[in-house]
């Protein structure tokens, strides 16, 4: 079947969802416009949706061939990937291995030591409030997930963490840290959104080099060089 993208129903900071001739069935765009900081710095960078869609489709592969249940169905072209229409849950779950970011200006730690174990963690999904970190009683009392649902959510994305450190450790990079966002479709939970280099750290081993979105964020330049490299890593 030739999907075609009809009415758009979501313009993101960096993606877009249209319609498509099937109910069930999302055309996601990734767009090459770059935020930080709740959208208060903007910029663009080069090929960047085609960057992050060819990740995104390798990394949404390779964990459903571990039995993760993705919104992946399939690349469509340069920029665009046709996903299952979720019903986002609004919660931004973050997997630490290292201290970096928000972490580490939480706790006043120094970036780069690393953790003694993975840290799971919950933020409620509100640009406004800044992703306010929370734990699993605010989202159950704020009603936006069952409690077995957050069970299947820290299970399944601390499966998702070794499954990608599995994935990049061969590949000379350090998977930092990472959020991912579910949602529910036909009764079930599925992964969301993008795994990319927006949304993960990725530190390349031995140097430290950065290889992901802080090189925006912090004005380190180099960026465009930096996403092309992990692609290729990603595709090597
Ligand atoms: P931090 O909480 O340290 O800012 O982010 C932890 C990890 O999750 C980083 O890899 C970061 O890229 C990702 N992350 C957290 N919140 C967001 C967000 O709102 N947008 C994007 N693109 N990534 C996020």
């Amino acid at each position: 079947m030739e999907f075609k993208a009809g009415k758009k129903i979501y313009e993101g900071k960096a993606k877009i969802l249209y319609e498509t001739a099937d109910p069930d069935l999302l055309i996601q765009e990734f767009k090459d416009d770059a935020t930080a900081f709740d959208a208060t710095k903007r910029g663009v960078i080069h090929d960047k949706g085609i960057v992050n869609n060819r990740i995104s489709a390798v990394l949404f592969r390779t964990l459903e061939d571990r039995g993760v249940a993705t919104h992946f169905v399939r690349l469509l072209g340069d920029r665009t990937m046709l996903v299952r229409r979720l019903a986002i849950i609004p919660i931004e779950v973050t997997v630490r291995n290292v201290v970096a970011g928000g972490m580490a200006r939480t706790f006043g730690l120094e970036e780069g030591k690393r953790l003694k174990q993975p840290v799971y963690e919950i933020h409620y999904k509100s640009d406004p409030l800044h992703d306010p970190l929370m734990n699993e009683e605010h989202a159950v009392a704020m009603g936006l997930a069952a409690p077995e649902e957050l069970a299947t959510l820290k299970e399944r994305s601390l499966r998702v963490n070794r499954y990608l450190i599995e994935f990049f450790s061969p590949k000379g990079i350090d998977l930092i840290d990472f959020k991912l966002e579910y949602g529910r479709y036909k009764g079930r939970i599925f992964l969301g959104d993008e795994i990319s280099p927006d949304t993960c750290r990725f530190w390349e081993v031995g140097t430290g080099r950065k290889l992901d979105k802080d090189r925006f964020r912090r004005d380190l330049g180099g960026i465009e060089e930096a996403y092309q490299e992990m692609l290729k890593r990603v595709e090597s």
